[in-house]
């Protein structure tokens, strides 16, 4: 049977085969992310009720109109920008969903997209699904900062859109002002759609803040602002998510949302709802006890720090000092033979790019990393 290939990604995600090696080696898994301690009880009962008080039917197709009202007072509270719940926010079933929705919603067969290097791994995928072509630049370790000149290069009169994401996932890297001015200088009098990854938005450290594209005006008036409730309350497995943009692009992504799932889990929308109302500790300041604790156990190690991470789930860091295999190899490696499974950084270039890094992810229990670093301190260096 001839079936059509779709995109030019080859096996299965880096993140479905690093945790099934890692259960298959009984491995401590800091290779996808998603953490290993509990939700807030008080989100987790609230579930519960909603199915129980009968919340059980279709929703409708933009979402809870509670939930929609919710974060957009999340919004202005946290950064000052007036978001219209009504014609600006659509609930959708995870970030993944709605990168591959905004996408849709405006690519034609032969647009161009410029995607940022090292990058998640739907992003080219869903690009080529829809008919268009990623256009790839990369980002330079160790600070992995653009390279606006390359970016303005690579502009062409077939450039639809472009996709940035900070913090941004594998590197923790996040953009400051200076970034978004550069790209507001690099699109104006184009077309280009911006689509901005901010999944680990409340994921920031060291008092730094989070820059949304909400807060640059002229972006704001042609961008997705995509979230995921994942990374803010630690229910990745729930998959829920949403996405922001002015009333056109709303009404574009919603064209096609639809028809491709229509809405989403009545239930958790009712429980996300009343949780975004509770005052809980900020996720950050939990997190930074968990990259510090984590950063302070790995001094013992012989991998090597380049730059901590500024935000996100996730610390990069390079084996040199241990081995010079490629570093898919190294992760396999040190999965069978160390018992700790991480992502090889590689996984996030088309072209396979290889600086001999991998990445933890640290949004575990502190007795995980613990664990994980009494198993590493046994790396031999070279
Ligand atoms: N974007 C980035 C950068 C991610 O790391 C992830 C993974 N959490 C997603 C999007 C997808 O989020 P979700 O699980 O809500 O689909
Ligand atoms: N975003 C998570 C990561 O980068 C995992 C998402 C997934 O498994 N697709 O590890």
């Amino acid at each position: 049977m001839q079936l059509p290939q779709k995109h030019s990604a080859t096996g299965t995600t880096i993140f479905t085969v690093m945790s099934a090696l890692a259960q298959q080696h009984n491995a401590i898994n800091l290779s996808q992310g998603f953490p290993d301690f509990h939700i807030d009880e008080r989100l987790a009962s609230a579930l519960g009720r909603a199915a129980a008080d009968g919340y059980n039917q279709y929703a409708p197709m933009a979402g809870l109109p509670l939930l929609r009202q919710a974060i957009a007072e999340s919004f202005q509270k946290r950064y000052n920008v007036t978001v219209d719940p009504d014609t600006e926010v659509t609930i959708t079933p995870g970030a993944t969903y709605a990168i591959y929705t905004a996408f849709t919603a405006i690519l034609s067969p032969g647009d161009e997209v410029i995607v940022l290097e090292p990058a998640y791994d739907s992003y080219i995928p869903n690009i080529e699904m829809n008919g268009a072509r990623a256009i790839c630049i990369p980002l330079s370790a160790p600070s992995f900062s653009v390279d606006w000149q390359r970016v303005r290069n690579a502009i062409t009169p077939r450039t639809r859109a472009i996709i940035v994401n900070t913090p941004h996932n594998p590197t923790g890297a996040i953009w400051t002002i200076n970034d978004w001015n550069m790209l507001a200088d690099a699109v104006r009098d184009t077309d280009i759609i911006v689509l901005s990854d901010e999944v680990y938005e409340q994921l920031v450290y060291d008092d730094r803040q989070h820059i949304s594209v909400l807060q640059h005006p002229e972006l704001r008036a042609r961008s997705f602002a995509l979230y995921s409730f994942g990374k803010v309350y630690n229910n990745t497995g729930w998959k829920m998510g949403y996405c922001i943009a002015p009333p056109a692009l709303t009404t574009a992504f919603r064209r096609i949302h639809q028809f491709l799932c229509f809405t989403v889990n009545t239930p958790a929308q009712y429980a996300l709802a009343q949780h975004l109302a509770h005052a809980t500790e900020p996720i950050h300041s939990i997190m930074q006890r968990k990259r510090d604790h984590f950063l302070s156990l790995m001094a013992h190690t012989p991998f090597t720090l380049h730059t901590p991470a500024q935000g996100s789930y996730f610390q990069v860091m390079s084996y040199e000092r241990i081995s010079d295999m490629h570093d898919k190899q190294f992760a396999e490696w040190l999965t069978k033979e160390y018992g700790v499974a991480t992502i090889p950084v590689s996984a996030f270039y088309s072209s396979g790019h290889d600086d001999r890094l991998i990445r933890f992810c640290f949004a575990k229990k502190e007795e995980t990393l613990e664990q994980a670093v009494e198993r590493l301190k046994n790396v031999p260096t070279l």
